[in-house]
């Protein structure tokens, strides 16, 4: 047994690895081990099998690729054969040359997704790594800087911390995340988790929409609370030249009629509505131009540029749709907090034992598809743990059996 022996292996039965991983769900699940009923996910941020110093920008990555043609040109050229080499140590030379420059071609690739994933940054600044094209440079919590790392996603079972589902993602948070991880444990188990638990991070109006469509009763962290008067708001007034006093707060609105109401008195009836993010419905009130051009208040209220008309104060009020609505009155009940403080104990414990006792700081392979393995054999290893744990500590069997 070599290293390449050990590698191959945990690498090459990805098939029957997680067919492995599926039964091993299908024996706990008869024992009751797993309920399937409320599912807790979290990620962690794993290293990949690369150094900070193999990311470069396009221009060194085009370099080294030429370079490493070269070498393999070279390789095919009797001339530079060297004859005392034997023909192993050629063979493994080549394929060694062979492996770098497909690895760069694929960093090439990588980097357009890069820059398209971060399109809000300057792109020509963007990296791949040259020696895990895949991974991506992310965060180390706990240990500052960054590093090339993956994105681990675990599932967990509720019942007895069981890891229901894994998967490794190239994004650097967890936005979104949620929907791939319920969809893993439907096709692990069969289910969907009736119940699914995570924290600020995975949250969003459209994760709140999409739970609700494919019958998950989300219980999330952080606050999707609508702000009526947000500070960007606020500063958008300014610059537009309105006055503090004319400021939206100070219009009052009228539930009752669906209006708002001046510092003057004029009334600002209902205009149009529409969903322009998810989510999120936004109502435009506006005034009847007359009275706002003869306002003694109307340059501090609706200023306008030199030669345009006043068309008449408009207020805007965002709420949020119905489904998102009642998601955020449910995490305000005790019953939904209580469940939610769960969630700590619950869904970061795999993480951590992962790590801490299985050693899963960083990759000992390449690519995303090799490091899943890696990621899957450990999460394997874990269940298998928790199961002997479980099944032979005798006054908790007894409990199950009751
Ligand atoms: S400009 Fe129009 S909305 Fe503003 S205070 Fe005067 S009447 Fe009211």
């Amino acid at each position: 047994m070599n290293h390449h022996s050990l590698s191959d292996f945990r690498v090459e039965h990805q098939a029957a690895l997680d067919e492995s991983f599926a039964q091993v769900l299908a024996v706990l699940r008869g024992e009751g081990m797993i309920t399937l009923e409320r599912m807790m996910q979290d990620g962690t941020k794993v290293k990949a099998a690369a150094s900070p110093a193999s990311f470069h920008r396009e221009g060194t990555l085009r370099q080294h690729l030429e370079e490493a043609r070269e070498r393999v040109r070279q390789m095919g050229d009797p001339q530079q054969d060297q004859a005392e080499q034997s023909a192993r140590q050629r063979k493994a030379q080549e394929r060694a040359a062979q492996e770098k420059l497909q690895r760069l071609e694929q960093s090439l690739e990588e980097l357009q997704k890069v820059r398209a994933e971060a399109e809000a940054t300057d792109p020509a600044k963007r990296r791949a790594s040259e020696t895990e094209p895949e991974a991506r440079k992310m965060k180390q919590p706990g240990e500052g800087g960054f590093a090339p790392s993956y994105n681990v996603q675990l599932m967990t079972d509720a019942a007895q911390d069981i890891i229901v589902g894994v998967q490794l993602v190239q994004a650097h948070n967890d936005q979104g995340q949620l929907e791939a991880g319920v969809e893993d444990v439907q096709r692990q188990t069969g289910v969907v988790p009736p119940q699914a638990v995570v924290d600020e991070g995975y949250v969003s109006r459209a994760t709140v929409l999409e739970m609700d469509k494919r019958g998950v009763d989300l219980m999330g962290g952080g606050s999707l609370e609508e702000s009526k008067y947000a500070a960007r708001s606020q500063q958008n007034w300014q610059k537009r030249g309105v006055s503090a006093e004319f400021y939206p707060p100070q219009f009052v609105y009228d539930a009752a009629r669906d209006l708002y109401v001046c510092p003057v008195g004029q009334e600002l009836p209902h205009g149009s509505v529409k969903e322009d993010r998810a989510g999120v419905r936004r109502h435009r009130y506006q005034a009847a131009p007359s009275p706002c051009r003869a306002c003694p208040h109307q340059a501090q209220c609706c200023p306008v540029k030199p030669g345009q008309r006043v068309k008449g104060r408009m207020i805007v009020r965002t709420e949020n749709v119905p489904v998102v609505a009642a998601y955020v009155e449910k995490m305000k009940t005790p019953e939904a907090q209580t469940i939610y403080r769960e969630r700590k104990r619950v869904a970061e414990f795999p993480n951590l034992c992962l790590k801490e006792k299985f050693g899963l700081r960083r990759f000992r392979v390449r690519g995303l598809v090799k490091a899943t393995c890696e990621a899957l054999w450990a999460c394997l290893t874990y269940n298998i743990q928790q199961w002997v744990r479980l099944r032979w500590r005798p006054n908790l069997a007894a409990a199950m059996a009751t």
